[in-house]
C-alpha cells in the first residue's frame, strides 16, 4: 500500500514517523511518501523567535532528511498543485504526478487577509521560516533607516511597528519585539521613546481561545513591556504606511504586521474536497475527508469535529496527536482492522509573551510568568526530542 502525506508539518510529519514506527517490521507492506515544498520542517511554534533574532537563524528548521535518516520513509520535495481524487493522484507544481493508495493532507494554512484592502499588498505574513527571515530583515532595516534620517515625523513612523491580531502569533511576536527594541535602539543610537509597538484586534479579547483571565494578564504583561493595546478596533483598510478603522485613518506605521487569521490552502477546494467557510476539509471522527474512503486530513487545514465543543482548534499540539492517530489508522487499514475514532485531547497550551513571560492552561489550571515560561521550554524541549 502507497501512502502519500502532503506536508511536514507538526500533523504530516508525525503522521510519517509514527507509521514507521508501527510498520517498521513489515517494510513490504506499506511504502510512505512524505511530500512537502521545504526539504526541512518548520518549527513554526517559534517563527516569532526567528522574527526577532531570539534564537539562531536555523533553530527553528531541521532538515526532513536529517529527521528521516533511520526511517523508511521517502522524501519527496515539491509542491503539491492538485488532488485528483478519482485517478488517486497528486500533481506537483512542476506537473509531475504521484500516485497513492492512501492520501494524508497535511498541509497547513495560510494568513488570511480577510478580504482587507491592502491587507495581503502591505503587511508582512508570519506562517513560514521564510517570512520569518524577511520580517526581520525588514525590522532591522527599519531601525538602520530611522538612525539615519533628520525628519522626526518619518523616524516616529520608521519605528512604529503595528500587530495586527492578538492571537498566539500577534501576542507572541509583540511580546518578542517589545524586548528586542532595546537592544535595536542601542545598535542603531535611536531614541528608545520613539519606538512604538501596537497590538490591534477587532475583537474585545486578547487570546480568546484562553478565556477572559488570559486576556487580562495578557494586557498587563504586554502593557508593561510597553506594547500599546488596541481591542475592538477592526482594521478595514491597509494602505503602505498606514491602518484605518471607521473610516479614518487611525496610525501611520513603517511595518504592519498581519497575524489576523489563517486559511487552508486553496487546493483542498480547488481539487473538489468538502470544505468550510476557511477552506478545511470536513472530515469525519477517523480523520477520513467527507465522502472519500481514501483520503484523510490532519492539523490547520482540517475541520475536526469535537464530540464537546465544536471543531478541534488549530494548534500545533492538536496537529501532532492527529498525525499520530492517522498512523495508527492507517496502520489499522493495513492490517485490515477497525480503525479507531479520533478523541480531541484537551492538554491545554502555553504561549510566550516575551522572555520571562508566558501564559497557559496546562490540564485546565491557568500558570503565569517564570512558571508558564518553564513549561514552555519544556514544551519546546520535548517537541525537539521527537524529531530526534
Ligand atoms: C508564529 C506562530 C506561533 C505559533 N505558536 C503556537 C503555540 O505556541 N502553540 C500552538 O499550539 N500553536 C501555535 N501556532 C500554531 C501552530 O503552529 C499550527 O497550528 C501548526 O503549525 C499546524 O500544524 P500543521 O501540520 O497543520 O501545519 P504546518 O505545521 O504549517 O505544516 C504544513 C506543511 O505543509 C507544507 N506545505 C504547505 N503547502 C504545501 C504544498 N502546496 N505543497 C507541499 N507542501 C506544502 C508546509 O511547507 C509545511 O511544512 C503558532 C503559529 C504561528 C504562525
Amino acid at each position: 500500500m502507497h501512502i502519500l502525506i502532503l506536508g511536514a508539518g507538526y500533523a504530516g510529519l508525525h503522521t510519517a514517523i509514527e507509521l514507521d514506527n508501527l510498520v517498521r517490521n513489515q517494510p513490504d507492506l506499506a511504502q510512505i511518501t512524505l511530500v512537502d515544498q521545504n526539504s526541512y520542517h518548520q518549527i513554526v511554534q517559534l517563527l516569532h523567535l526567528t522574527a526577532t533574532a531570539a534564537i539562531q537563524t536555523d533553530e527553528a528548521i531541521v532538515p526532513l532528511n536529517k529527521i528521516m535518516q533511520q526511517r523508511a520513509v521517502q522524501i519527496r520535495q515539491g509542491c503539491a498543485a492538485q488532488i485528483k481524487p478519482l485517478q488517486r493522484q497528486v500533481v506537483l507544481q512542476d506537473g509531475q504526478t504521484l500516485d497513492y493508495d492512501r492520501l494524508v493532507i497535511a498541509l497547513g494554512a495560510e494568513t488570511n487577509y480577510g478580504g482587507v484592502p491592502g491587507a495581503r499588498e502591505h503587511t508582512f505574513p508570519l506562517r513560514t521560516f521564510d517570512e520569518a527571515l524577511r520580517l526581520r530583515n525588514h525590522i532591522v532595516a527599519r531601525f538602520a533607516a530611522a538612525a539615519k534620517t533628520a525628519d522626526p515625523a518619518e523616524q516616529r513612523t520608521l519605528l512604529t511597528f503595528a500587530l495586527v491580531g492578538g492571537g498566539y502569533t500577534g501576542c507572541q511576536l509583540a511580546g518578542e519585539l517589545a524586548a528586542w527594541a532595546p537592544d535595536l535602539c542601542q545598535e542603531f543610537d535611536v531614541p528608545r521613546q520613539e519606538v512604538r509597538i501596537a497590538l490591534l484586534d477587532r475583537s474585545k479579547f486578547l487570546l480568546k481561545q484562553f478565556g477572559s483571565w488570559a486576556t487580562r494578564n495578557a494586557e498587563r504583561i504586554l502593557d508593561r513591556r510597553g506594547v500599546s493595546i488596541y481591542l475592538d478596533t477592526p482594521v478595514e483598510r491597509v494602505e503602505p504606511r498606514g491602518l484605518y478603522v471607521s473610516g479614518d485613518r487611525v496610525l501611520r506605521a513603517g511595518t504592519i504586521i498581519w497575524a489576523g487569521g489563517i486559511r487552508a490552502p486553496a487546493l483542498l477546494a480547488e481539487s473538489g474536497l468538502p470544505v468550510d467557510a476557511s477552506g478545511r476539509a470536513f472530515v469525519d471522527r477517523y480523520l477520513r475527508v467527507r465522502d472519500q474512503a481514501l483520503i484523510f486530513a490532519a492539523g490547520d487545514c482540517a475541520n475536526v469535529p469535537d464530540p464537546a465543543d465544536g471543531t478541534v482548534p488549530a494548534t500545533a499540539s492538536y496537529a501532532m496527536r492527529q498525525g499520530t492517530h492517522l498512523a495508527d489508522t492507517l496502520a489499522s487499514e493495513i492490517e485490515g482492522i477497525a480503525p479507531r475514532t479520533y478523541e480531541p485531547l484537551k492538554l491545554g497550551e502555553v504561549v510566550s509573551l516575551g522572555p520571562g513571560e508566558a501564559i497557559g492552561d496546562p490540564l485546565g489550571v491557568p500558570v503565569f510568568g517564570k512558571t508558564a515560561e518553564l513549561m514552555k521550554k519544556g514544551i519546546e524541549a520535548w517537541y525537539r526530542s521527537t524529531l530526534e
